[in-house]
């Protein structure tokens, strides 16, 4: 009854690259062989996903180094041979960060090759996530536009060649990750929902943004602690996009503080509700993901309702990924169940 999903990342096996890390250096050096490892474990995460019957299937993430740099390494006008130290996500926390230097243009396909395997390896539906223009202005240095607006919507303009270009490798849903929009609410509500509309504009696939407190890495969990005992973030940028053309929303739920009224905030829209806490080993029962999804159901429509991980699983152990990936499964199954006989 309820579509399941992967906010985003899976964690890379250690033959492709370091384990534990959000910027892990690969394994094999380069070319063909790094090429070749990206294949195969975009490959066996498709089977794992499918094996444990979720029904909307992602590329786990296997191709790139980081979920915002993967995009950037294909952009002409930033420079990556010298990254700056900076601080990110309002100076939670310190990232070497490449520089924009020049115009911003597309050196080619970033992800025709991950896109375009996923669609050969599984007959179920597949997302495919790019980082948001926000979010993205805020994981570089600016060294030419000078304007955070006006360079977010010229990266907004990347995207959407190619989110294009994914939809017409065959695509079913174009996820925009944005956890800026839980840093910078006022502005996220301004100019940042204005430039993830532009990212999706002219798309008829669907359409999604995901928006999360972050990873479950050390500076995450501490940020977290400091934001008091209901979190409202959502508050302020939900509305925003429940005018937007957007399809669908991805949120933290599960083991957080934010307040499951302010689903209600998002009528008309698909709501991926996360039922899988990605900062903790501990694998949920299906019994706890069927609770996390009772209580969504009090706010958001059965038909619109989706089962998904909080944030993406990157930098996780693989084998609690895996069993995650099950609990998932089988508590949307369970709660489908009970919504049938309720
Ligand atoms: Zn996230």
């Amino acid at each position: 009854m309820f579509d399941t999903a992967i906010a985003g990342s899976l964690p890379k096996p250690g033959w492709l690259a370091e384990t534990g890390k959000l910027w892990p250096q690969w394994r094999p050096a380069a070319g063909a062989d790094l090429d070749e490892a990206k294949r195969d474990a975009t490959l066996l995460w498709i089977k794992a996903q499918e094996d444990a019957g979720l029904s909307v299937i992602g590329d786990g993430e296997m191709s790139r180094q980081h979920f915002v740099h993967g995009f950037l390494e294909r952009v002409a006008g930033i420079d990556f041979a010298h990254k700056v130290e900076m601080g990110i996500r309002n100076d939670r926390y310190k990232a070497m960060v490449p520089q924009v230097v020049a115009p911003l243009a597309l050196a080619g396909r970033v992800h025709a090759a991950e896109a375009q395997l996923l669609r050969a390896h599984t007959t179920r539906r597949i997302k495919f996530t790019l980082p948001g223009p926000m979010t993205i202005v805020d994981t570089v240095a600016d060294r030419f536009y000078g304007d955070r607006v006006k360079m977010a919507f010229a990266f907004a303009e990347l995207l959407n060649q190619e989110a294009r270009a994914l939809q017409a490798d065959g695509v079913d849903i174009v996820q925009f990750d944005e956890p800026a929009f839980n840093v910078y609410m006022d502005e996220a509500a301004d100019w940042g929902v204005r430039a993830l509309e532009r990212a999706a504009q002219g798309l008829a696939c669907k359409t999604a943004v995901h928006i999360c407190y972050g990873y479950g890495i050390p500076a995450n969990v501490d940020w977290k602690k400091t934001l008091g005992g209901e979190w409202r973030q959502y508050e302020r940028v939900f509305p925003a996009l429940a005018k937007s053309p957007i399809d669908q929303v991805s949120l933290e739920c599960i083991h957080s503080h934010v307040p499951p009224d302010l689903m209600a905030l998002l009528e008309g829209k698909d709501v991926m509700v996360g039922v899988i806490d990605v900062a903790s080993d501990v694998v949920e029962t299906p019994e706890e993901v069927a609770t996390t999804l009772a209580t969504a159901l009090r706010f958001v429509p059965r038909g619109r309702l989706v089962a998904c991980t909080n944030c993406g699983m990157a930098p996780m152990k693989r084998e609690v990924a895996e069993a995650k990936l099950r609990a998932l499964a089988a508590g949307a199954r369970l709660a489908g169940e009970q919504a049938a006989r309720a």
